[in-house]
């Protein structure tokens, strides 16, 4: 087992990710930002070490800090949380380099998925279901792209390889704005991403949006933990997430699933990890895939019982995979509900001194939060203060038991999302199941 772990990361996921170590008995360093010195897991860590001022390109991104902070401690290895660091290969690379164990896929999988045409040509492979499309990158043969499009059926859209953050994709409804879009798109790309490589697929106009979590052990052992319908967004963020997602049809279901471990195992994939899709007329589509552990990997940890984290440190410490397909059972339905320091109806984040936090308890009911009365939310980094995870034996119960955690939950002193929660949970078509990307948005707008 490894002895010491650099957690890479702040807030409720560094918290997350200590209690996970704790368990294990390994010891934790936890690194911060000037602006970071009263977090929770600051506290709780073993050791702690300032990596630099609150920007994070100079503290949480700072690669050079984070490396010299695993010397000193004589840590062994890092885990780099979500955001941040956690998908970058250069990062994985240098950990390796210098001696250390990168908690997460090798750098080489983490470049080959962070380039979403050479993603998508892995999964198609594997055979993965993919969004109908030009299975690469688009060249200078204008003919060829205008008769792709014609075949595939407008709209179609136009994303960048290396896009991320709902950045660098753009629509077109017709053949006259075809390549124009292409050229803009693939200018922006370049500007924004530093490569101007673009590919077009079907543009799906009511889909959902389902993922499916798999682990795998680096030898080309993998198992997946089912899926999570994370349809409910603003501005592609995820706002509220369940497990299972509700409505799939068993065999839709363990037919994509069935692809997903396939891929797993060709890839021999090493960690966590979430591949997702787009959910329309009771087929999927590979979107893309993320490298690392997930800000809602929770409601899979409900509904199945597997600490995702754990196992993560267990396979970073050499340890094969302590639970096998058979033994994964998906039982009864969880949400998380994710709570931003932001104004409910503007959105604009909200930081500042948190007076009063009283969090909700009961059967079934998780808050992963690093908050705590009296602490000050900085200004600087993501909204996220918290999440509350309600499990129920059925999808009715659970909403019912996040209901109630909602009406128990209280931060006072800062603005929340906390009503925007409450309204959702009280929403029927939500209540019903199976709404779409777009339902969010609509119903912000009436
Ligand atoms: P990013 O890495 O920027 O999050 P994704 O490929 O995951 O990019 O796409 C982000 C979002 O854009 C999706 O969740 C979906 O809302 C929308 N989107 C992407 N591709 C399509 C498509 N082919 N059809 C419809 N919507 C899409």
């Amino acid at each position: 087992m490894l002895e010491k772990v650099v957690i890479a990361n702040r807030g409720e996921i560094a918290l997350r990710v200590l209690r996970a170590c704790k368990e294990l008995g390994i010891k934790t360093v936890a690194v911060h930002s000037t602006a970071d010195r009263d977090l929770m897991h600051v506290r709780l860590a073993d050791e702690s070490v300032c990596i630099g001022p609150p920007s994070p390109t100079q503290s949480y991104l700072n690669i050079p800090s984070l490396i010299s902070a695993m010397e000193v401690t004589d840590a062994d290895a890092v885990h780099p949380g979500y955001g941040f660091l956690s998908e970058n290969a250069d990062f994985a690379e240098q950990v390796e380099k210098s001696g250390f164990i990168f908690i997460g896929p090798t750098a080489e999988t983490i470049r080959l998925m962070g380039d979403k045409v050479s993603a998508i040509d892995v999964m198609r492979k594997a055979g993965v279901p993919t969004v109908p499309g030009s299975n690469g990158p688009l060249d200078d043969d204008k003919e060829r792209t205008l008769q792709l499009a014609r075949d595939i059926g407008y709209p179609v859209i136009i994303k960048a390889a290396a896009g991320g953050g709902g950045r660098g994709m753009r629509v077109v409804h017709n053949e006259a704005a075809l390549l124009k879009a292409i050229y803009v798109t693939q200018s922006e790309a370049k500007s924004f991403f530093g490569s101007g490589v673009v590919y077009l697929e079907k543009f799906l106009e009511n889909p959902r949006h389902v993922e499916i979590q798999v682990i795998g052990d680096g030898k080309g052992n993998a198992v997946h933990l089912g899926d999570r319908d994370c349809s409910l967004q603003r501005r592609h963020q995820k706002v509220l997430e369940e497990a299972p997602a509700p409505g799939i049809p068993d065999a839709v279901r363990a037919e994509v699933l069935a692809t997903c471990i396939n891929a797993c195992k060709l890839m021999k994939y090493r960690g966590a990890g979430t591949l997702e899709f787009l959910y329309q007329d009771e087929r999927f589509y590979f979107i893309e895939m993320n490298t690392r552990v997930q800000v809602e990997h929770p409601v899979t940890e409900m509904v199945t019982g597997v600490d995702i984290v754990r196992e993560q440190l267990r396979i970073a410490s050499g340890l094969p995979l302590s639970i096998t397909q058979d033994d994964i059972v998906i039982r009864g339905h969880a949400f998380e509900c994710r709570i931003n320091a932001e104004d409910p109806t503007t959105f604009l984040p909200c930081p500042g001194k948190v007076n009063l936090f009283h969090a909700p308890g009961g059967p079934g009911v998780r808050v992963d939060s690093h908050l705590y009365s009296g602490y000050i939310v900085p200004p600087y980094y993501d909204s996220l203060i918290g999440k509350l995870i309600c499990y129920g034996e059925s999808r009715k119960q659970a909403l019912t038991r996040t209901h109630i955690a909602l009406d128990e939950l209280l931060v006072d002193g800062i603005r929340t999302n906390i009503p925007l929660h409450r309204d959702l949970v009280r929403d029927t078509e939500f209540q019903k199941g199976g709404v779409n990307i777009h339902y969010l948005e609509h119903k912000l707008k009436a």
